[in-house]
C-alpha cells in the first residue's frame, strides 16, 4: 500500500523499492502507533523527535544512488528505520543520534533485527564521524540552517549528501549536494518538513 504510493511519486531503484519491502516498519514505531505504521506520514517516536515519512526516506535513498559497496553516513538514528532501509542496501551504515535514548534503543531495536552492518554512536553529528570516513553517501534526517562543513570534508570525491535545509518547521528544502573535484554543486530537491538539526541537548 505505501509501496503503491512510493512508487506512483516516481522512486524506481529497485534496491531501493525492494528494501522498503522488506523492513518492517511497524518494528520501528512506539507500540501506540504500530497501527498507523503503514501510513504515509511521520510518527512520534518519543522526545519531540519523528520516524519519517516512507516516501520521504525512499525518495532521499535513491537520492544518493546506493550502491552494494558503499559506506554511508547518516545523521539523525531516531528510530533505526531509515539506517535499516539503508543497511538492506550498502556494505556499511555508520548512523548517529544526538538523543541517547533514543540512540540507545535504536542501537538494541537493529541489534536484535540482525544488521551487524550498522554502527550507531550518540552524539552531536555535526562533526561526522571522522574515523570511519570519507563516506560514499551521507544522509541527514535533521533540518539543519546550512550544510555542516565537518560533513562535507567527510564525503568522498564524487559522493553524495541529501540533506534538508531550512528554519526548524519551516521553508525547508531537501537538497542534494555533490562533491566533484574542487567543486560543490547544489540542488533543491523538494520542500519538505523535518525536525531540527539541534547542536547540544536541553
Ligand atoms: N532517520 C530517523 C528519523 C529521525 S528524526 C528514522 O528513520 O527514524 C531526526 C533525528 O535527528 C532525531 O532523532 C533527532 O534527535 C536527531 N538529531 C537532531 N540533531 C542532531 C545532531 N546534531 N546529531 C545527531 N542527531 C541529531
Amino acid at each position: 500500500m505505501v509501496l503503491q504510493t512510493i512508487e506512483r511519486r516516481g522512486v524506481k531503484d529497485n534496491a531501493v523499492l525492494k528494501s522498503m519491502r522488506s523492513v518492517k516498519r511497524h518494528l520501528f514505531v512506539p507500540e501506540t502507533n504500530v497501527s498507523n505504521a503503514y501510513e504515509d506520514r511521520p510518527l512520534p517516536i518519543g522526545y519531540g523527535q519523528t520516524i519519517s515519512q516512507p516516501f520521504i526516506v525512499a525518495y532521499m535513498t535513491e537520492s544518493i544512488k546506493p550502491k552494494p559497496e558503499y559506506k554511508v553516513l547518516e545523521i539523525g538514528t531516531g528510530s533505526g528505520y531509515q539506517a535499516a532501509v539503508l543497511a538492506e542496501i550498502v556494505r556499511e551504515v555508520y548512523t548517529i543520534e544526538i538523543v541517547p535514548e533514543l540512540g540507545n534503543s535504536a542501537a538494541a531495536r537493529l541489534k536484535k533485527l540482525g544488521y551487524t552492518n550498522v554502527n550507531v554512536s550518540v552524539k552531536d553529528g555535526y562533526f561526522g564521524w571522522e574515523e570511519h570516513g570519507p563516506f560514499d553517501a551521507i544522509v541527514v534526517t535533521a533540518a539543519a540552517e546550512f550544510v555542516p562543513p565537518p560533513l562535507l570534508e567527510q564525503l568522498k570525491e564524487g559522493g553524495r549528501m541529501i540533506i534538508p535545509i531550512g528554519s526548524p518547521f519551516m521553508n525547508q528544502m531537501l537538497m542534494l549536494v555533490e562533491k566533484k573535484g574542487k567543486k560543490i554543486t547544489t540542488k533543491s530537491l523538494m520542500p519538505v518538513v523535518f525536525v531540527p538539526f539541534t547542536r547540544k541537548q536541553d
